[in-house]
Formats: structure tokens, C-alpha cells, sequence
């Protein structure tokens, strides 16, 4: 059985990366590397939409937010954070415990921050440095407004505006320059296609400029030196050679699609595979979808660890459980990264036949008629954006 992985990090490796990442190793301070890291670092920026340093650091995405944290501010500074699922709370925990001040702004999970609580935290917190958001929530497949939040808190404060872009990035549109975004963090294993242990730090001039006052204890996470090393096409550590190498070819078809075409693709499938749910009878979760990651009710009368089992044993789909006050009562699944139409197809058709296994009540095929008129005909999804 072909075994297929719908999760929202890791995400499928296409052959043609695995490939180069199999060729021998390289030296990280040769005139190849540095080639290398020329190029990932020009590709990276577009995929950003900027034309400020995006620094690639070995570690995942959590490092990359605590180097942002540690780098940008010193103890007692003031920030704001959005806390609406997992990784909203992780980015209030984690900034706590390294000595910062954090205004939390508390939304309930599946539903998007909105300008007014924006708004009312910046005026409740003036002295505030930074606003942390998230585009993508994966815990709850739930996109952030960013364009238009980052408008707000621009016309309204000087915070820095700063963007856990870790799912979202290559999956939602993001223009880092034109919407006025100071900081923004993706990571490997997400919308670059590439293993785990790679992630990416954007910084505006402004962020820029607000590390040279930072007092926030570091070394190994310490952006300025990253920042150096960038100029020159280089890391001031050891770096995940072949995870580079790897992501160099990812950034290559990335580009020849086009980053606009990746962010219409990413919203097609996920129109579609909504289709297909909605159709098949489930619920879907999130008031204002993701495209990386659709979140759904496990339906009643369907106990999730039999769906799982039905999905993973017998039609060899990876898909994600819940988190927290969410396991066991929805699953997610990914479409983040390298996924075309025939997937869809394919993880719709294995969650019609698990839940025929759970003898849960559908017209067999109504899911994937559906998912198959979404993306045939080509038209948004009814059940989009709302
Ligand atoms: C995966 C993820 C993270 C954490 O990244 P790690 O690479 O697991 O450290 C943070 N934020 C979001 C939105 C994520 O999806």
C-alpha cells in the first residue's frame, strides 16, 4: 500500500529534493556552498515578497521565534500576542519565561483575531514594542487577516509587527514589504517541502534596527550575528548542510510555478477538499480557513481513534488528531506544500471509505463528486473564506 502523509508539518518531500539531498556532502565554507546559499538566500526573499534579509537558522520554527524574542528586545519590554490556539499560547509562554511583559490577546480556537481587539490592546499597552500573530493557527486551521491587521497596528503604533508565518508561508498570500511586516518565521518542514530542522527569519529595517538596543541574553540564537554572516552568504554556525541543499531545489520549482500560482493552488485544493467534506455531511471547523490545514468535527457516533486507524491501516493516510480540549473531538488535515488535485481526490476518497468502515451514514461518492466539481469547474469554493 502507497502510504500518503496529510499532516501539517512534516509535509511530503518531492523526489527531486530528496535526490539532491542524497548526493555527498559538501563543505559549509566553500565557494559551492556559498553559491548555494546565494541563491537560497534571493530565492527566499521572493518567496517572502521582500527585499530584506531572510536569515535561514538550523532549528525549527520554535527556535526561530525565540531568536526573534531574544534578539529584537530586553526584560520588562512589553508585547502583544495572539493567543488562539497552541502555537498563539506557545507564543505567549515562551516570552514570559525569557522575561518579557506579554498582553495577551485570548480568541477562542477556530475563530480569527479581529482589528477591534487590536485596537483595544494597543491602547490598554502603549508603551508596547511588538505585535506577535499568527497567519496561520495550526492547532485550529485558522488564518489571521494579516494585511489588514498589520494596517492597523501600523497606522496606530509603532510596534513592530511580527508574523508566525510557519504554516503560512507558501500556502497564503504574503507581501512582507507591502504590508508592512517587521518579522516574519517559517520553518522547513511546512510550505518548503524539506525535512524537519531548517527555519527563516525575515526582518524589516526596523527590526533590524531594534536588535541593536536589545539586552535579552543569547549567543547561538543571536540574529545580529546571522545577520553579518547573511551579508556574506555564510551562517555563523554549522548549518544544516544537506537540509540547505535540499532546499535549494525546493525553492527552485517553487519559483518556476511562480509564488502566486502556489498561493491560488494552496486555495483551490482547500476549497475543494471543504467541498468534499461539507458534502460528505461533516462539519468543518474553522470560521475563517486556513489553506494549509482544514480542521473537522469528528462526527457522532464516529470514535476518532477507529477513523484514524481506518484512514492509517487499511488506506495507508496520514492525517492529525486534535490538540488539548480538541483530541478526539476534530482531525486536520494538511494540504500544505507539495500536494496537486489527484491528492485531494485521493484523501477524500480514503475518508469516504473509513467512514464507511464506521458505518457512518453518506451517499458513498457525494464527497468526492464534490471535491471533483471544485476542481473542474474552478470556481472558489461555496463554503470559502467567510
Ligand atoms: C509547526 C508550527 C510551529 C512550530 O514549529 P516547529 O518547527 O515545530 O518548532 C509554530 N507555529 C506554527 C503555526 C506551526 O505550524
Amino acid at each position: 500500500m502507497k502510504k500518503r502523509l496529510f499532516t501539517p508539518g512534516p509535509t511530503p518531500i518531492p523526489e527531486r529534493v530528496m535526490l539532491r539531498m542524497a548526493e555527498p556532502i559538501i563543505h559549509h565554507r566553500s565557494p559551492e556552498f556559498g553559491e548555494i546559499m546565494k541563491r537560497v538566500g534571493r530565492n527566499l526573499k521572493y518567496v517572502f515578497q521582500t527585499e530584506h534579509p531572510v536569515l535561514t537558522l538550523t532549528c525549527s520554527g520554535t527556535g526561530a521565534m525565540e531568536a526573534t524574542f531574544v534578539s529584537l528586545f530586553s526584560p520588562g519590554d512589553t508585547i502583544i500576542a495572539v493567543n488562539g490556539g497552541k502555537f498563539g499560547e506557545r507564543w505567549v509562554k515562551m516570552p514570559r519565561s525569557l522575561g518579557l511583559n506579554v498582553a495577551e490577546i485570548k480568541v477562542p480556537w477556530g475563530k480569527a483575531v479581529q482589528r477591534e481587539q487590536i485596537l483595544d490592546a494597543i491602547q490598554n499597552n502603549p508603551k508596547v514594542k511588538a505585535v506577535y500573530l499568527i497567519h496561520s493557527e495550526t492547532s485550529t486551521g485558522t488564518a489571521t487577516d494579516v494585511k489588514e491587521i498589520a494596517r492597523v497596528i501600523r497606522e496606530k503604533s509603532p510596534a513592530l509587527v511580527c508574523v508566525d508565518g510557519i504554516t503560512a508561508i507558501g500556502a497564503h498570500e504574503l507581501r512582507f514589504d507591502e504590508w508592512g511586516i517587521d518579522v516574519c518565521v517559517a520553518g522547513s518542514q511546512k510550505g518548503l517541502m524539506i525535512p524537519p530542522g531548517l527555519s527563516f527569519v525575515a526582518l524589516s529595517r526596523r527590526a533590524v534596527a531594534a536588535m541593536e538596543s536589545s539586552t535579552l541574553p543569547k549567543f547561538y540564537f543571536d540574529l545580529r550575528k546571522a545577520l553579518a554572516s547573511f551579508e556574506k552568504h555564510d551562517t555563523p554556525w554549522t548549518p544544516a548542510v544537506s537540509l540547505i541543499i535540499g532546499l535549494d531545489a525546493a525553492l527552485e520549482m517553487i519559483t518556476a510555478e511562480g509564488i502566486e500560482n502556489v498561493w491560488a493552488r494552496h486555495r483551490r485544493l482547500s476549497g475543494a477538499l471543504r467541498s468534499g467534506i461539507d458534502a460528505i455531511g461533516l462539519k468543518l471547523f474553522s470560521e475563517s480557513p486556513s489553506f494549509a490545514v482544514t480542521p473537522v468535527w469528528v462526527p457522532q457516533g464516529v470514535e476518532w481513534k477507529a477513523l484514524n486507524k481506518a484512514l492509517k491501516i487499511d488506506n495507508g493516510i496520514t492525517i492529525a488528531g486534535g490538540q488539548e480540549d480538541y483530541a478526539g473531538k476534530i482531525f486536520r488535515i494538511s494540504h500544505l506544500g507539495y500536494y496537486d488535485d489527484l491528492d485531494m481526490i485521493a484523501v477524500v476518497g480514503a475518508l469516504e471509505r473509513a467512514l464507511v468502515a464506521q458505518k457512518y451514514p453518506f451517499e458513498i461518492g457525494a464527497g468526492l463528486s464534490a471535491a471533483q466539481n471544485a476542481l473542474l469547474v474552478g470556481e472558489p469554493s461555496t463554503i470559502d473564506q467567510v
